[in-house]
């Protein structure tokens, strides 16, 4: 037979009605959860258990035999017992060889043992044939059939057939088998249950210390300041003044990080003149997270749009839009329009829709399900180019918006910068190197690196 008609009989559905034996041993939660979906997909189910007694937590539906009994109904046996009690099928090593043994168990800790469950499983049993499946599907998803979150079940096994008869299985219940490769593959499908968004740790983190520094920040320049040196007490800018300062600046600072490490990876390159040398740990990690860094910039930016949209529900803001205008009837003089004023409020406002739209658009392209229907070049086009685009918009926002007070002394309060300055610092270093990143001179020996040019080849003639 050909490979393209074995891969067409693997994809094609299982037309026959009948569908072959499958042996569970352990009655325990997860057994009793995955053979409930496997008989209701049309597996007949045989469970093999310390105890043949038949409970009602069993389904009705499957027979409940001795471990030995059970294993010799089926071809695939899916162990859904915890590792420590492995032992107990050495005794069986017989009944068992040539078998399809699946291991589904997790552990509790990170790499808890020095090899993975599913090949301690094939160290005990050698004439059993072990995939390892299922560790990423809970007993309460099978169960309750809220599966959308984790419908795909990694796949890793040595024996290539045996792999096959368990992915068959796995669509036949309605999940999405991938598969990881051979067995070496088990340590990381078991600690993958156990990560804790991993790759959310460093952006939390870093947004949160960030977060906190400008707020005290801003609090001690518009609250305390203020206070101390004009005797007013602004304190209720804690409420929204303050952090819709803190969001934008957030957002904008965020943005730049999520493009820094490519231009770091850039200059590396160009100074190395190759692509064939690891970068430094603390590149590759933060190049990994750059999606997370994005989404919570976004988070901020929502922040700053809604924040901006109740301001002239504010108090304060209409006490201050009446005084203007209640100074003015005093006066009996109606300030003309200040068309430069107007020009800038326009310009920062018009600048500020155009980067959150694009911001915008660069989350709904970060989506599995959107990112996954463009091609390479695409989403390249998207993140690449139009997150540039955002940046610049963005930059330009601010410093339309916070320009005025660059050169006015009153904005040094203690000395200090304006938040707006420093907000501004990462984004325009960005911006610039990469301005000269793009100059011919500097962009063709970079490309030519990245498409495998070397400087001094290692392994030249
Ligand atoms: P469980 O409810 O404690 O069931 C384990 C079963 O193992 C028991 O019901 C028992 O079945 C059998 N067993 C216990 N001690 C034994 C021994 N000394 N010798 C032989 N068999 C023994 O655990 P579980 O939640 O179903 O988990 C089972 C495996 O699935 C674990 O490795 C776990 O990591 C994995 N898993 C569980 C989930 C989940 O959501 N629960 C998800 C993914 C993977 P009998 O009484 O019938 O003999």
């Amino acid at each position: 037979m050909n490979k393209n008609s074995s891969n067409i009989m693997a994809l094609a559905p299982n037309t026959s009605n009948k569908r072959e034996t499958v042996c569970i041993f352990g009655t325990g939660d997860f057994g009793r959860a995955l053979g409930h979906k496997m008989i209701q997909s049309g597996y007949p189910v045989v469970y093999g258990s310390r105890s043949t007694q038949i409970s009602n937590l069993v389904p009705k539906d499957a027979e409940v035999l001795s471990h030995a009994e059970a294993a010799q109904k089926a071809a695939i046996i899916i162990i859904a017992i915890q590792r420590q009690h492995y032992n107990f099928l050495i005794p069986l090593a017989e009944i068992l060889r040539g078998k399809v043994l699946v291991d589904i168990s997790n552990n509790l800790k990170l790499n808890q043992y020095p090899e993975s469950n599913a090949e301690y499983l094939a160290q005990l049993l050698p004439g059993s044939r072990v995939v390892k499946a299922f560790n990423t599907v809970s007993a309460w998803a099978l169960q309750s059939g809220t599966l959308d979150a984790s419908r795909q079940v990694f796949v890793c096994g040595d024996d290539m057939e045996a792999k096959q008869m368990v992915m068959n299985i796995v669509r036949a219940l309605g999940l999405t088998p991938l598969d990881k490769g051979t067995l070496s593959a088990a340590q990381e499908i078991e600690n993958y249950p156990l990560q804790l968004f991993p790759m959310w740790k460093f952006p939390i983190f870093l947004s949160l210390g960030l977060t906190v520094f400008f707020f005290f920040y801003c609090l001690a320049l518009d609250v305390i300041y203020t206070y101390i040196y004009e005797k007013n007490n602004f304190s209720f800018f804690i409420a929204i003044t303050i952090p819709n300062r803190v969001c934008p600046v957030m957002a904008l600072i965020l943005l730049a990080l999520v493009y820094l490490p490519g231009i770091f990876a850039a200059i590396i390159q160009l100074y190395r003149g190759t692509k064939y040398r690891r970068f430094p740990d603390w590149l590759d990690k933060w190049m990994l997270c750059r999606k997370q860094l994005g989404l919570i910039a976004l988070a901020f930016a929502s922040l700053h749009v809604v924040f901006t949209l109740v301001t002239p529900m504010r108090a304060f803001v209409s006490w201050r839009t009446s005084k203007g205008i209640i100074s003015q009837a005093l006066n009996n003089k109606t300030e003309p329009l200040d068309k430069t004023n107007a020009w800038i409020s326009d310009s920062y406002l018009a600048l500020g829709i155009l980067g959150f739209f694009l911001f915008v658009l660069l989350g709904i392209t970060s989506l599995p399900s959107v990112s996954n229907n463009v091609n390479w070049r695409e989403f390249r086009f998207v993140q690449s180019k139009l997150g540039y685009l955002a940046l610049i918009f963005c930059t330009a926002h601010t410093l339309v918006y916070g320009g005025k007070w660059f050169l006015s002394p009153s904005a040094y309060k203690w000395y200090l910068p304006n938040i707006y300055m420093l907000s501004l610092v990462i984004p325009c270093a960005v911006l610039v190197v990469k301005f000269v990143l793009i100059f011919p001179c500097v962009d063709k020996p970079l490309t030519q690196i990245r498409q495998g040019w070397e400087r001094n080849p290692k392994h030249s003639e």
